[in-house]
């Protein structure tokens, strides 16, 4: 799979790195295990998704490539849309703390029991609302949603550190999703639209 990635384009190596340590087969269900190295996203349960692998090193790349990530690594990340916790593992290699929130108590729950074997110290998972980010912890150096909304909320904006950077599927007028890069210069936001990409929907509120 890390080969893959690598001939794909995938260059940062603290990615590569992260994406070779991470098990992906222990975060599917049972019945998956043979597909959990393909570039595919696969069922969570809950009609909800594990991104493809492909998809989680461009975030991640995108993530560790931000200006402020360039001296001194990545600090604190949010994550919108813990899911069943693969892509908190692999941030919980390229970033100081990582902070996952969940909207689903069921997967917020599968999450907690997929990690606890790996003990990642730095991993913080929460259950809420991931619209109104997590104010406790921030500022934070990065933010990256699992989910697809309509329009950047406010709070993460408000939540970036100066000089982070916020990765994030949207929709364009449209319709079209798209992931979205915004930077959080000292001359304002500066917003970078990139490839068409599929999530699943950003919802408000928590079930
Ligand atoms: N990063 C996950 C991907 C999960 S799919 C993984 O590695 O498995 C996206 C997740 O975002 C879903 O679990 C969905 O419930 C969650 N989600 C959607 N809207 C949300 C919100 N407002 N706050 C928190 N989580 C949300």
């Amino acid at each position: 799979m890390v080969q893959k990635l690598a001939a794909g384009g995938i260059c940062a190596p603290s990615v590569l790195q992260a994406m070779s340590v991470v098990e992906r087969h222990r975060f599917v269900d049972s019945a998956l295990v043979n597909q959990a190295y393909e570039d595919t996203s696969l069922p969570i349960g809950l009609a909800q998704t594990i991104s493809k692998p492909s998809v989680v090193a461009r975030m991640c790349e995108l993530l560790v490539g931000a200006e402020g990530a360039r001296t001194g690594g990545l600090g604190r990340v949010l994550e919108i849309g813990t899911g069943c916790g693969y892509q908190a593992a692999v941030l919980s290699h390229i970033a100081r703390e990582v902070y996952t929130v969940e909207r689903l108590r069921g997967l917020h729950e599968k999450a907690r029991d997929n990690l606890r074997h790996l003990r990642l110290a730095n991993v913080h998972l929460l259950f809420g609302d991931g619209m109104q980010g997590y104010a406790k912890g921030a500022p934070y150096a990065a933010i990256i949603a699992a989910a697809g909304g309509e329009a950047v909320p406010q709070a993460w904006c408000d939540q970036l550190a100066m000089g982070g950077r916020l990765v994030a599927p949207m929709a364009l007028v449209g319709g079209q999703q798209v992931l979205l890069v915004i930077d959080k210069t000292a001359h304002g936001l500066k917003q970078s639209v990139l490839e068409p990409v599929h999530f699943v929907p950003l919802k408000s509120g928590i079930a």
